[in-house]
């Protein structure tokens, strides 16, 4: 798909759908929020009937008697007072999947006027909600649906505010592709040599990722993921993308997603309708390395690093043991309550590489950790705990620009002994109740007094059903505030 600004809507390019875009107001009358005269009363007849009433995402193909498009496709943006980059993202986003059976391949947009927002945040919005509603993952159908929209012109009266949002929509969009598709392709596939592949493939331009193997992982002390790991054929994998963009500076981000390629819960089996979606377990690690192909796409003047633990956490003769103590690279000994509770172990491991050898200055986790995120808070918003308050303030705000809702959990230190064993260290589990905060609870274990936060992506990265702007199956949460909160970094500070 490829982004064509035009000055006014009279030099719009012929295209086979043009999308108007149209609000409520207060008394339930709809409004266009474009100009050009021709093109209203070309959907004057549909006013005049209730047939469409400007809700959020609500659209109606009509076929004018124009030789400059073959289709008027009018969306609602819902009411007028109420418009944001959201509210317009999910209406375009919307509007442009219910045509992904159609033969289209060219779509110009009258940019919608909706004071106060700015022309920036408009722009990002149909642009990001077009792209969203285009995305299907069609690798493994024979014939594919895959939508054929090449170009798409937008009226955009400040055109060089329009390149500027393109751009960065651009690496935040491919990368959010990038995320859905790791996620959604066969566990026996992107296991964790697969995973591996596909991450090398990103080094250059400044981007260094090395995958390392088991005997590297053996050497580093990391026997927690060692321990998770060893009931699977394929050998667990760790692997580092690193960006130097500031080199002058101290300041390095550290970002950790957990990477367990496929969960049966290990001895402590899942039950089948638990297991459906555990291919899926990798979501983390597949959304911190599409946030470095941003990073590195953008060239964005800081320093981060990405650490990808990788492994399958299977069952057999070989899987590591419910009530056996293992201790961790940290040197701290850790007693299995649950060998389903297997992410926070591979996240241990790494989290203490972040902070010890790398000498991270704030490091933030990213996992699909637990179900009880999940029940909490469904599937349309992120669990995230932090120990210091401007790093968390800083993610909720990049999280409102990209439109990816977040709740912040407590970090309550009086839970902590729910993690107490009597014969090892801790344990790795405290039981249902609380479980999102006691899993958050043990991972402040490994990062000692380093600015940290933690997102629990339980119930948010995979879904079972439609939600919103996306079908069944990966979301990519969380790319998108990531990428938004380096972007904010990169203009405040190193
Ligand atoms: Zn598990």
């Amino acid at each position: 798909m490829r982004f064509v600004p035009f000055p006014s809507a009279a030099k719009r390019p012929s295209a086979d759908l043009c999308c108007l875009p149209f609000a409520c107001d207060s008394s339930g009358g709809v409004v266009p929020l474009f100009d050009d005269t021709r093109l209203q009363q070309a959907v004057g007849r549909l006013l005049d009937t209730t047939d469409f009433r400007a809700k959020v995402g609500e659209s109606i193909v009509l076929y004018p008697e124009s030789k400059t498009e073959s289709r008027l496709m009018v969306i609602g943006l819902g009411e007028l007072s109420g418009i944001t980059t959201d509210t317009i993202r999910q209406a375009y986003a919307k509007s442009l999947s219910s045509l992904r059976k159609r033969s289209l391949t060219s779509v110009t947009c009258m940019t919608p006027r909706v004071e106060p927002v700015a022309p920036q945040l408009v722009y990002r919005g149909i642009l990001e909600g077009l792209l969203l509603g285009s995305y299907s993952f069609q690798e493994y159908r024979s014939e594919k649906e895959a939508m054929a929209i090449e170009e798409v012109g937008v009226l955009a009266e400040d055109p060089s505010a329009f390149l500027e949002v393109e751009r960065e929509v651009i690496a935040r969009m491919s990368a959010l592709s990038l995320c859905r598709d790791l996620v959604n392709q066969n566990a026996d596939e992107m296991n964790p040599q697969g995973f591996a592949e596909v991450a090398s493939t990103l080094s250059r331009d400044g981007l260094m990722v090395t995958p390392h193997g088991k005997e590297w992982i053996e050497r580093q002390g990391m026997r927690l993921l060692l321990a998770v790991g060893k009931g699977a054929q394929y050998e667990p994998r760790f692997i580092i993308a690193e960006w130097q963009g500031a080199p002058q500076s101290h300041e390095k981000t550290v970002l950790v997603g957990k990477g367990i390629t496929f969960d049966t819960g290990g001895l402590d089996l899942k039950p089948f309708e638990n297991m459906k979606g555990m291919k899926g377990d990798m979501a983390g690690a597949a959304a911190v390395l599409a946030v470095m192909q941003a990073v590195r796409d953008l060239k964005l003047p800081i320093n981060v690093t990405a650490l990808m633990p990788l492994c399958e956490n299977s069952i057999g003769s070989r899987s590591y043991k419910p009530d056996d103590v293992y201790r961790a690279r940290s040197g701290k000994s850790i007693e299995i309550g649950s060998t389903d509770a297997e992410g926070r172990l591979i996240l241990a491991d790494a989290l203490d590489y972040g902070v010890k050898d790398l000498g991270a200055t704030r490091i933030i986790d990213v996992a699909s950790l637990t179900g009880a995120a999940a029940v909490a808070l469904g599937p349309d918003i992120s669990a995230f705990f932090s120990n210091t308050d401007s790093l968390a303030y800083d993610l909720e705000q990049a999280s409102v620009r990209a439109g990816e809702p977040l709740w912040k959990m407590p970090l309550h230190m009086g839970y902590v002994d729910l993690l107490d064993s009597d014969i090892a260290d801790c344990k790795n589990v405290g039981g249902r109740a609380g479980g999102a905060i006691t899993a958050a609870l043990f991972l402040h274990f490994f990062v000692g007094q380093t600015p940290w936060a933690h997102f629990d992506l339980g119930g948010t990265s995979l879904l079972k059903e439609p939600r919103l702007c996306f079908g069944k199956g990966a979301t990519g949460v969380l790319v998108r505030t990531l990428v938004d909160y380096f972007l904010q970094l990169s203009k405040t500070n190193l």
